[in-house]
């Protein structure tokens, strides 16, 4: 190699990071319908604790929440952020914090302003968890995503990351769906992350065998 040739590891810029992705109703917060009032906001049991264990090993934690309440006209984009800082500093009361909040306010056929799309942010869709890997320099391959719907799991699939469903929430609903690819079922997100944790970075399922992504 000629002594001018640069090294590659001089041409990036800024450390390459795992991150979880973490689905907001139903893996963080109990499922409330519509949950958009600071005051209903309530944690499933041990979730503060298992997202600071994440934030001390060195994971960046990161909300990708599809929130069609806001094309529905229940509730406005402030509202959702109103609510983030909500429980942000809740996290933070217990030693936890979420490195970075990404919604989806569409909806593909409901609503009638600009929020009426056909968008590519919308879980099952990755574009979340895309524009989050721009933005913050993830290794998406290197990555998981946890929640507690089928359209979670897609968007992980889709964009790369290790899928792992949460029996919390709608989990029970979406079980078969998991189980017929082959995908990790936990039954909350502190079961989720201890697996994560136990885990050197390969993904592979509970068997030991690829995630089955197929539809077949
Ligand atoms: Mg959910
Ligand atoms: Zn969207």
């Amino acid at each position: 190699m000629s002594p001018l040739t640069p090294n590659p590891s001089r041409l990036t810029s800024k450390p390459v990071h795992r991150a979880v992705f973490l689905d907001r109703d139903g893996t963080i917060n109990v499922e409330k319908e519509y949950l958009h009032r600071p005051e209903d906001l309530e944690f499933i049991s041990g979730v503060p604790q298992a997202i600071r264990r994440l934030n001390q090993a060195g994971f960046l934690v990161i909300v990708v929440t599809n929130q069609s309440g806001v094309a529905r006209g229940y509730f406005s984009v402030a509202d959702v952020h109103h609510l983030h800082q909500e429980m942000q500093q809740r996290l933070v009361d217990e030693g936890a914090h979420i490195d970075a909040y990404y919604l989806c306010p569409h909806h593909p056929d409901k609503g009638l302003d600009e929020y009426r799309l056909d968008c590519d942010c919308r879980k099952g869709k990755p574009g979340m968890l895309i524009q989050a890997a721009t933005e913050w320099n993830i290794d998406l391959s290197d990555s998981y995503i946890v929640g507690d719907k089928d359209s979670d799991l897609l968007a992980g699939i889709a964009a790369g990351c290790c899928p792992c469903l949460v029996t919390t929430g709608y989990g029970e609903v979406h079980r078969s769906f998991a189980d017929a690819r082959n995908i990790m079922i936990c039954k909350d997100l502190m079961d989720a992350v201890d697996m994560i944790l136990a885990r050197t970075g390969i993904c592979v399922t509970m068997s030991g065998s690829q995630v089955i992504t197929s539809e077949d």
